[in-house]
């Protein structure tokens, strides 16, 4: 097991684009059992190699008790939209919102072996592939909701307690000191 902190919103890693990979070797099976353990310890249904702090094209997913992994991928989307689907990051911890994305997603590329593969989904496989491909692009999903719904989810981002974004707020300790000053 080699679990990875996950990087949270804020951080510029996950508003880069990753490099396509070109060597499909030991270090590259390595970052796929890596992003597999923290993906299965979060746990989440995805994760892309960008929110462990490793800027190259490959994500994990866990949906519908299928695990597998995609390297380099492709999408090729349905017109066909669900425009309510709730959706959560692993770099937003504890938050979801309504999230557009396409019903159906065919995504093309290779397995840590170098093999081609074509994978299939709908739904929330649909949804997991477009989320973790979008990562590759250093997109996130507040960035496909329309702007009412982006408004709503930055102020819960703000609000919450993990985000760098919101100004300092003084905590009060619940621990007396004795009158001492510390
Ligand atoms: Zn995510």
């Amino acid at each position: 097991m080699a679990i990875q902190p996950i990087r949270l919103f804020g951080d510029p890693v996950l508003r880069t684009p990753a490099t396509p990979v070109a060597d499909f070797d030991k270090e590259l099976r390595k970052l796929v059992k890596d992003l597999t353990d923290t993906m299965m310890d979060a746990p989440g249904a995805g994760l892309a190699a960008p929110q462990i702090g490793v800027g190259l094209r490959v994500f994990t997913y866990y949906v519908d008790d299928q695990v597998g992994h995609l390297i380099n991928p492709d999408l090729d989307l349905s017109d066909e939209c669900d425009e309510e689907g709730e959706e959560g990051c692993l770099s937003f911890p504890g938050l979801s919102f309504p999230t557009p994305r396409a019903v159906r997603a065919v995504a093309k590329g290779f397995n840590m072996h170098g093999e081609p593969v074509t994978l299939e989904g709908t739904d929330l496989m649909a949804r997991c592939f477009q989320h973790e491909t979008d990562h590759l692009d250093g997109i996130l999903f507040i960035d496909r909701m329309d702007p009412k719904q982006r408004k709503l989810a930055m102020k819960a981002v703000r609000e919450a307690e993990w985000s760098g974004l919101a100004a300092p707020v003084i905590r009060m300790s619940p621990h007396a000191t004795g009158g001492k000053a510390l």
